[in-house]
C-alpha cells in the first residue's frame, strides 16, 4: 500500500498522456491567439476551448470568467478564465498560463508551418508550444488526471487547485493578470502557493524568486542646429549626446553592489535606443535623444540612479555647452519572494522527486507576471523545465517535460 494513493493515481495517469500532449498542442496552436498589438483578434476561441476541456457535466472545477473589455477585438473582450477545485485544506495551489502568443515572424525562417504542430520524437514544433502552452498543457493534464482520480473515488487533495488562463501577457498584462487581480483579487490569499510555469532551465533546477527593477531612462540633449559647412554657428547635440552615452554606460562604477542570487550578479546599465539627430548629412544636429535600459538589484533605488545619471550628464553638458535632461521613461519595481516561503520548499522537493535535480533559487533581470503577484504580497515563483526556444523560429517543447512538469505540480498539490 502506498502512503499517497491520490499522488500515485495522478502520476500513473500522467505517464500515459504523451499523445494527449501532442493533440492539445495541435489544437491550441491552430488558434493563432495573437493580441491586437500583434495584428491578431485576441484569445477568445482558444480560451473557450480550454473552458470546454475543463468544464462540462460532472466537472469538479468551478469556472469563472474575468474578461476585460477591449474594442480592438471582434468579440469585444479579452478572456481570463479561472478554474478552481477546493481541497481538504483552505489553501490553494495556483498555476498561471497565458493564452496569447507572439507572431511567428517570416515563414521562411521556420522548417515547417508555425501554426501546424510538427512532432519529431519527443519534441513538438510550432509557435507557442513552449511559450506558454507547455505550462498551459501541463496544467490541463493535471486537471484531467485529478478529475479521473476523483471519478474513481479518490479523496480530494490537501491543497485546492486553481488554474488561471490569462490574456495579454505578451503586451503588458493590462487586459490579463492585471485585470484579474483588480476584479477577482479576493480569490488569492497570502498563504496560498503561486507557481508561474513560464520560464525555467533545461534541467528544471532554476526556481525564479526575484526580479530586478526595470528602469528605462530617457536622456535628451539640446544644442543648436546649423548647416554642417558652418559648424562654428551651431552646437552639435549628437556629439554631446555621444559623450552622454559613455557617461551613462559608466553608471556601473556608481553602483558596484553584487548579489549572487542574480545572473549577472550586479545592476546593469545599457544605452539602447537612439532617436533624433539630423535627417540630412549636411545638417549639424541640434537635438539628440537616447535611452538607457537599467536592471537594478532590489536594494538599489531608481531615484539614486536617476540622480547619478543627472550628475554624470551635467558634467557633459558643461563641457559641450548643451542642455541635457534625464527623466524616467518607465519603471517596474523589483520584486522578491523570500527564499524560505513554503512554495519554494515544496517546489524544490517536488523537482527533486520528479527530475532528480536540486532546485536553486535565482533572480532575473525581469520582468514576468510573477512581479504582479508579488506586488500584492503573494509569494510567487516562476518555474518550468524549458528548452528556452520561446519567441524564436522553430520554437519547440518536450512532451516528456510537459508531463514531468505536471507531475511536479501533482507532488506540490499533494504536498509530498
Ligand atoms: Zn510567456
Amino acid at each position: 500500500m502506498s502512503a499517497h494513493p491520490l499522488l500515485d493515481a495522478l502520476l500513473r495517469h500522467l505517464d500515459t498522456q504523451g499523445d494527449t500532449v501532442e493533440n492539445l498542442q495541435r489544437r491550441l496552436t491552430a488558434f493563432r491567439a495573437l493580441g491586437p498589438e500583434n495584428g491578431g483578434d485576441g484569445e477568445m476561441p482558444k480560451a473557450r476551448q480550454i473552458a470546454e476541456l475543463l468544464g462540462g457535466p460532472g466537472s469538479p472545477f468551478t469556472l469563472r470568467w474575468c474578461n476585460a473589455p477591449d474594442a480592438r477585438v471582434s468579440c469585444g473582450e479579452r478572456p481570463n478564465l479561472i478554474a478552481h477545485l477546493p481541497g481538504r485544506e483552505a489553501r490553494t495551489l495556483w498555476l498561471f498560463a497565458h493564452t496569447d502568443v507572439v507572431p511567428a515572424g517570416p515563414d521562411a525562417s521556420w522548417t515547417s508551418d508555425p501554426w501546424s504542430v510538427r512532432r519529431e520524437g519527443d519534441l513538438l514544433y510550432g509557435r507557442g508550444v513552449e511559450d506558454n502552452q507547455q505550462g498551459l498543457v501541463s496544467m490541463l493534464l493535471l486537471a484531467a488526471a485529478l478529475r479521473a482520480a476523483l471519478d474513481a473515488g479518490a479523496e480530494r487533495p490537501p491543497l485546492g487547485l486553481g488554474l488561471v488562463f490569462m490574456a495579454d501577457e505578451e503586451c503588458g498584462n493590462l487586459k490579463g493578470l492585471q485585470h484579474v487581480l483588480e476584479q477577482a483579487g479576493e480569490l488569492f490569499r497570502p498563504d496560498d502557493f503561486y507557481i508561474v510555469p513560464d520560464s525555467g532551465s533545461p534541467d528544471g533546477s532554476e526556481v525564479e524568486v526575484a526580479e530586478k527593477h526595470v528602469l528605462w531612462l530617457r536622456v535628451r540633449t539640446s544644442g543648436r542646429q546649423c548647416h554642417a559647412s558652418q559648424p562654428q554657428c551651431g552646437v552639435n547635440a549628437f556629439v554631446a549626446g555621444a559623450a552622454a552615452v559613455l557617461a551613462c554606460a559608466g553608471l556601473t562604477e556608481d553602483f558596484p553592489q553584487t548579489d549572487a542570487l542574480f545572473q549577472p550578479p550586479c545592476s546593469t546599465f545599457v544605452p539602447t535606443r537612439h532617436e533624433g539627430g539630423a535627417d540630412s548629412i549636411n545638417i549639424l544636429p541640434g537635438d539628440d535623444c537616447f535611452y538607457v535600459d537599467c536592471r537594478l538589484l532590489p536594494d538599489v533605488t531608481p531615484e539614486s540612479v536617476l540622480a547619478a545619471a543627472r550628475a554624470r550628464t551635467a558634467d557633459v553638458a558643461r563641457r559641450f555647452g548643451v542642455e541635457i535632461t534625464v527623466d524616467i521613461h518607465h519603471h517596474q519595481a523589483a520584486s522578491v519572494t523570500p527564499q524560505n516561503s513554503p512554495v519554494v520548499g515544496a517546489l524544490a522537493g517536488a523537482v527533486a522527486a520528479v527530475y532528480g535535480v536540486e532546485a536553486r533559487p535565482v533572480g532575473i533581470g525581469g520582468a514576468t507576471v510573477a512581479a504582479l503577484l508579488r506586488r500584492q504580497g503573494l509569494p510567487a515563483v516562476v518555474w518550468s523545465r524549458l528548452l528556452n526556444t520561446c519567441h524564436q523560429p522553430d520554437e519547440h517543447s518536450s512532451i516528456a517535460a510537459t508531463i514531468g512538469d505536471a507531475k511536479v505540480f501533482a507532488h506540490v498539490l499533494c504536498r509530498c
